[in-house]
């Protein structure tokens, strides 16, 4: 038994023991009480009888006081008084001689002319006898007995015996009498002044006994209670115990089941739900509430197509079930989510595990897109290689030399747009991989935004300029020359590139605050605001087919993005859609310049 468990019981159990420990208390005075109340029962028959016997009296005295014959003795006999003893047959029998203890006494004044002659006394015998005539009136208890008091001895129905535990005292008591205790119940005699009293007597050991038997039977019944309740939580401890342990483990399941980053859901046989958590409600925003114990046929849009396509293992792990996840779209509310979805069968039903790919999903048809951007980008220049190289070998001796000069300039240039495309899908796997290397160091902003606008005025046409814009004095800026250099070579060719009219670009550099921000102004085409966050993305291109007939590959923003955040700083675009674009990066500052007075 776990030292648990026995802790519980005791705890259980001392409470119940106090508990019947009070319960037999309160039997056993109840008993008492009982004992008491059976005694003043007795006690009362015994002295109505002997007040009937004291009215017999009355009557008794008055009746003789009336007689000719006694008057006569008191008038001519010259006696003071004529003495009767009332006898328990209720005859009076003359009494000659002193009037012994009386048990009650009546006197009566016999008058003559105003003037008392004498006195009629009737009286009854405190003796053993009284006893005996009231016992059977009493309706006295088995162990009950009846006596009278006087002085220190009881006279009972059968003997007189000592009183050894002092006068007898009125009311209840417990007094000793011929060597025994007794539980006593006491009146003084009305109708004398002798002090003697009336007593009802029950033997304490026969009341304490059944004291005892009170107390011991509602306490054995306690105890067995007790028992009964103690086997019952020891026979019932492991289930509850197992009880326990289930729902602690079904709480934490849940937690679990809560915390889990992937949505999970329950399919019952009928096709109804019967469980959503949390990141179910936070992927396809259905709210539990909304889905659960409703038909997954109602709830989730498309059910039936999806259920027939998702791949459903006997057990988890069954049959490789990473890799025969389905990938399946949803679509709720407008918006189309593209889940990873496997089930598995348990005893009430299907569990399913879905992830939210739809970024992935994204990439993968940016990716698609990439390799046929990357393809027609490739081919073009590739193309045109191949032709001039032909060219040039075929007819070299026929060719004019401004034609041969021409094409081997396109070789230079088209060979040239090869490497940098090279360049930038190398750039991207470094970038990807974490393996680019950027350092920080101080460098002049000023100097490279000289050089990168002289660099650019070699490439454009006469209906592009290109200003610059730069205060007199700028902190320099911490981070890797050479890539904001290129940075910005990369915004300056989009700003030349999408801009087909020409038109003015202006770069610009200021401080602001810790920060030295750089911007590249442009009248080109503009972005749309809905995209303007998008363009950052790998692969991204507003023009994925080239039908405005400018080329790229999506991945120059997306340099452009995680080098500027190697560096520490943000980049981001404003744009009114038609009227050019301007994109703005910052770097943190170096040092700050102090400015003279
Ligand atoms: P790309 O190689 O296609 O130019 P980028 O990542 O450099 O790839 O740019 C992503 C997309 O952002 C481009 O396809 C283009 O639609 C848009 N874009 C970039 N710069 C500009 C600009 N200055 N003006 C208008 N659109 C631009």
């Amino acid at each position: 038994m776990s030292g648990r468990l026995i802790a519980a019981l005791l705890l259980l159990a001392v409470p119940l023991a106090v508990a019947a420990w009070g319960l037999g208390g309160y039997a056993a005075q109840r008993e008492r009480n009982n004992a008491d109340t059976r005694l003043l029962d007795s006690f009362n028959s015994a002295d109505a009888a002997y007040r009937r016997l004291v009215s017999d009296l009355d009557s008794a005295a008055t009746r003789l006081a009336n007689k000719p014959r006694v008057q006569h003795e008191l008038v001519r006999g010259g006696r003071r008084a004529v003495v009767w003893q009332m006898r328990m047959d209720g005859q009076q029998a003359p009494w000659h001689g002193p009037v012994p203890s009386p048990a009650a006494v009546r006197k009566v004044d016999f008058l003559s002319k105003g003037r008392t002659i004498g006195q009629v006394i009737v009286f009854l015998r405190l003796d053993r006898q009284l006893v005996e005539w009231l016992s059977p009136r009493a309706h006295l208890g088995d162990h009950e007995r009846l006596g009278l008091a006087d002085g220190g001895r009881l006279l009972g129905k059968e003997r007189t015996l000592p009183i050894q535990s002092g006068p007898v005292r009125v009311g209840r008591a417990d007094i000793r009498v011929g060597g025994v205790d007794f539980r006593s119940d006491a009146e003084r005699l009305v109708s004398t002044k002798s002090g003697a009293k009336l007593v009802a007597l029950e033997r304490s050991s026969y009341i304490d006994s059944k004291v005892n038997r009170a107390r011991w039977r509602v306490m054995g019944l306690g105890f067995a209670v007790i028992a009964a309740l103690l086997a019952l939580a020891y026979a019932m401890s492991p289930s509850l115990a197992r009880t326990r342990v289930s729902r602690e483990e079904r709480e934490r399941s849940d937690r679990v089941l809560a915390h889990v980053g992937d949505g999970v859901f329950l399919v019952d046989r009928d096709g109804v739900i019967r469980h959503w958590n949390p990141a179910a409600e936070a992927i396809t925003g259905l709210r539990s509430d909304a889905v659960c114990d409703r038909p997954a046929e109602e709830t989730i849009p498309g059910w039936p197509g999806i259920a027939a396509r998702v791949p459903v293992a006997s057990r988890p792990g069954d049959a490789d079930d990473a890799s025969s996840a389905e990938t399946v779209p949803l679509e709720i509310d407008g918006r189309e989510v593209w889940l990873s979805i496997v089930g598995v069968t348990l005893a009430d039903g299907i569990v399913y595990a879905f992830r939210d790919v739809t970024r992935e999903r994204r990439l993968e048809d940016l990716r698609a897109q990439f390799v046929a951007t990357i393809s027609h980008e490739l081919r073009t220049p590739l193309a045109s290689l191949h032709g001039a190289a032909m060219t040039l070998l075929e007819r070299e001796h026929d060719l004019h030399e401004q034609t041969r000069h021409d094409l081997l300039d396109m070789i230079a240039v088209q060979s040239k747009r090869l490497a940098g495309l090279v360049e930038e899908i190398l750039l991207t796997g470094q970038l990807d991989s974490g393996s680019l290397r950027v350092v920080t160091e101080p460098f002049e902003p000023e100097e490279l935004v000289w050089a990168a606008a002289a660099a650019a005025r070699l490439r454009v046409g006469e209906d592009t300029t290109i200003d610059v814009a730069i205060p007199a004095l700028l902190p320099k800026v911490a981070g890797d020359a050479e890539r904001t250099r290129q940075v910005l070579a990369n915004l300056i060719d989009n700003a030349i590139k999408y801009s087909p009219q020409g038109g003015r670009i202006e770069l610009g550099v200021e401080a602001d605050g810790g920060f030295v921000r750089f911007t590249v102004r442009d009248e080109g085409l503009g972005i749309p605001l809905g995209e303007q966050k998008r363009i950052f993305e790998k692969f991204y291109r507003l023009d994925p087919d080239h039908r405005r007939g400018i080329g790229g590959s999506g991945l120059g923003l997306y340099i452009c993005r995680e080098l500027v955040r190697s560096m520490n700083g943000r980049i981001w675009v404003e744009s009114d859609p038609g009227k050019g674009a301007t994109f703005t990066f910052e770097l943190p500052v170096a040092e700050r310049v102090s400015v003279p007075a």
